[in-house]
């Protein structure tokens, strides 16, 4: 990779700022943009851009463009973008979902050198101030290419995401939108229902006794109820048909899990046997999906 290319990262909050976090000690110009000069300003006190704006226009010369707005500023970010750089700028993402973007994408009827990218990390805390060295370390990091994407682009911009630290998977965006329903907006509506189910829960006793006595296992499995509410409202929202589908599925396995449980003991306990052991496969000691087909 030539020492003088120029990455540009647009929206400079908890993922925009981890990129730029990790890709630091490498040698690459970094420039951003956000919406306030505030957060301009921290980014370079930070020592984490080259060059700042809040006006897009300074990304003229990237070679590559990481856009890390909220969902729904994607698309006009990303009409905005392909204004502004040369036709062989590679264009990429961060948002959670990806069917929506490339369908939008494809349905230009000129080349555009986009590539969707959806990296598997983050927290639920919102802004520059948050963003990580490492939080990309070891993690997956989805890539949807774009009908107009080439093997070279695609090369060029698993090399930059290889810096991060992250492992590619590249996959389809219509299977990834319906993956994360599963693995991401369900869990996040599910954490939201228990805690709300918990907390509003009508015999006044037993909630206040719940909230009080309320450890480590309320704590994890209601951790993405705190997930920024704009995120939150924007995977739900624009993930809806493959929420609703993966939440009745769901609901079928659950039905059919209570009644092992009621009627055959002994299979129960083999079946949550057989979970647990999966379970503790799945992921390192320091919490990584180590899982790899
Ligand atoms: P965030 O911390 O709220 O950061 C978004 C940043 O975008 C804000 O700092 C804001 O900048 C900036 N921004 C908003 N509108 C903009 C615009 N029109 N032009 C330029 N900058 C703009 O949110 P995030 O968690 O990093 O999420 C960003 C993207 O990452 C989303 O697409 C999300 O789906 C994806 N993602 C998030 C996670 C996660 O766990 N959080 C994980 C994977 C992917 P100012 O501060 O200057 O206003």
């Amino acid at each position: 990779m030539p020492k003088e290319i120029t990455i540009a990262v647009i929206g400079l909050g908890l993922i925009g700022g981890s990129i730029l976090r990790s890709l630091r000690p490498n040698k690459l110009r970094l420039v951003g943009v956000s919406r306030n000069e505030e957060t301009i300003k921290k980014a370079i006190s930070l020592n984490l851009l080259d060059k700042g704006s809040t006006d897009i226009n300074i990304i003229k010369n990237a070679d590559i463009v990481f856009i890390c707005t909220p969902i729904n500023k994607v698309l006009s970010t990303i009409d905005e973008v392909i204004k502004i750089v040369s036709k062989n700028c590679i264009i990429t993402d961060v948002a959670s979902l990806k069917e929506f973007i490339i369908d939008h994408i494809n349905n230009y009827d000129f080349p555009v050198n986009f590539i969707g990218g959806h990296p598997m990390a983050g927290t639920e805390h919102q802004g520059i101030d948050y963003a990580l060295d490492n939080l990309f370390e070891g993690a997956k990091w989805a890539l949807t290419p774009s009908k107009w994407a080439g093997i070279s682009e695609l090369e060029k911009l698993k090399e930059i995401i290889s810096y991060t630290g992250a492992n590619i998977i590249i996959c389809d965006a219509q299977e990834h939108d319906k993956s994360v329903a599963q693995i991401s907006h369900v869990p996040l509506l599910l954490g939201q229902a228990l805690f709300d189910f918990v907390n509003s829960y009508p015999e006044i006793n037993i909630r206040e006794l719940s909230l009080k006595l309320a450890a480590s296992g309320f704590r994890d499995t209601t951790r993405l109820a705190g997930t920024n509410p704009e995120l939150a409202k924007d995977m739900l929202i624009k993930n809806k048909a493959n929420v609703k589908k993966t939440v009745k599925e769901l609901k079928l396995f659950l039905d059919s899990l209570c009644l092992e449980l009621d009627s055959n003991e002994e299979e129960f306990i083999s079946h949550i046997e057989k979970i647990s052991s999966q379970r503790k496969l799945m992921y390192s000691k320091d919490g990584k999906n180590i899982f790899n087909s």
